[in-house]
């Protein structure tokens, strides 16, 4: 019989800030609203997203898939 167990699954969001066009679509669209806009600009002089409720990301991968620019993915957390 499979164990259970109450650990919630951790993931990593990385987020690959020279590619970002800054269109906000990881962020508008986050159910769990765990990105901002950063406050720096990238070299293509757009904001890009920044993580702020690491813990509320549920690896559900929208933002990775409505990223236009592949800028952003989600991976589980490395133990
Ligand atoms: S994987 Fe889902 S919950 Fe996590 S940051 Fe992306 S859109 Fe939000
Ligand atoms: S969806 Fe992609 S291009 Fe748009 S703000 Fe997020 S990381 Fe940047």
């Amino acid at each position: 019989m499979a164990k259970e167990t109450t650990t919630k699954k951790q993931w990593d969001i990385v987020i690959i800030e020279p590619r970002c066009k800054g269109c906000g679509n990881c962020i508008e669209f986050c159910p769990r609203n765990v990105l901002e806009f950063a406050d720096h600009f990238n070299k293509l002089g757009y904001h890009p997203p920044r993580v702020k409720s690491p813990d509320n990301c549920i690896g559900c991968h929208l933002c990775e898939y409505l990223c236009p620019e592949f800028a952003i993915f989600v991976k589980p957390k490395s133990t």
